[in-house]
């Protein structure tokens, strides 16, 4: 009885410990998502501890594959040995959707003959980054833009569009037309409230406005990858962009009522009006948006 409790113990023990260093170790890769004929995304997780970074998009052109995020620093390797599930070509570009390290981290894993571009705000934001200081600003944005970038054509095509601040100053609205997709980095994370990266010039203010301005801006589209979500559609997008609306109103009613942050938090939940809506990041956003508010 006593042997079999030690054996039991041991087992538990020996179980922790497998978990323990299982979650030591770097979470796998899942293999490459079909979205549509020549698009697909290695799908990632919402931060915890499975996090690898953002949805990764891999766009097999006739000349080679556009990666679009690199997720967390670390995961090139494996990035690559999951292109190589899909096709032989190789990576010849790489668009940053914004400067966050869990969508620039491996970028550093690609030959440096690798094209890489982004928002010019987003280079900058990059820049600033001990990740990219050194050596490593090799693994910079070579091509930046302002407003809009067409690159390729035809069923090669990427268009990148920039409507304004939100998650940060710099995100990229990366449309594959000729598929009818959008990928839209972190202005569409998840069903939750946003992060709001005031020191990468984000603004929760103008998040919804922006948003607004994409949905307006980008026409044909039919399917949507978010920044850290499965795959959703322009009606998801759409519900997004009212869900921010209403907490941002929501969170100025409550300054101007002289709440606090923690009263605010308190009571402020938008989930019984948004179904399948997270309540884990609103204290966070609430923040956020009382810090520029009352700037
Ligand atoms: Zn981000």
């Amino acid at each position: 009885m006593k042997r079999t409790i030690v054996l039991g113990a041991l087992l538990v023990i020996g179980g922790l410990s497998a978990v323990m260093a299982q979650q030591q170790s770097r979470p796998p890769l899942a293999d490459p998502v079909r979205v549509k004929d020549n698009l697909y995304v290695i799908m990632s997780s919402t931060p915890g501890p499975e996090f690898t970074g953002g949805n990764t998009g891999v766009f097999v052109t006739d000349t080679g594959v556009i990666v679009v995020d690199t997720k967390l620093a670390g995961y090139g390797p494996t990035i690559l040995e999951r292109i190589r599930k899909v096709t032989d070509k190789p990576v010849t570009m790489i668009i940053n959707t914004h400067t966050h390290g869990d969508h620039t981290g491996s970028n550093d894993a690609f030959p440096a003959s690798v094209d890489i571009v982004a928002h010019e705000n987003t280079k900058a934001n990059m820049a600033k980054m001990d990740a990219f200081k050194g050596d490593k600003a090799q693994f910079l944005p070579k091509r930046t833009y302002k407003d809009k970038m067409s690159i390729g054509s035809g069923k090669n095509q990427v268009d990148l569009y920039y409507f304004g601040a939100g998650h940060t100053d710099g995100d990229s609205w990366v449309v594959y037309p000729s598929l009818r997709v959008l990928q839209t980095g972190d202005m569409f994370a998840w069903r939750d409230a946003p992060f709001i990266d005031r020191n990468n010039g984000g603004s929760g203010v103008e998040l919804p406005k922006t948003v607004a301005k994409a949905i307006a801006g980008i026409r044909n589209i039919d399917t949507v990858i978010p920044g850290h979500s499965p795959i959703a559609t322009p009606k998801d997008l759409q519900e997004y962009q009212r869900f921010l609306a209403d907490l941002v109103a929501t969170v100025q009613s409550a300054v101007a009522a002289g709440k606090s942050v923690d009263e605010a938090a308190a009571s402020i939940d938008l989930t019984g009006k948004y179904p399948g809506y997270k309540n884990e990041r609103t204290k966070a956003a609430i923040t956020a948006l009382y810090a520029e508010l009352k700037n």
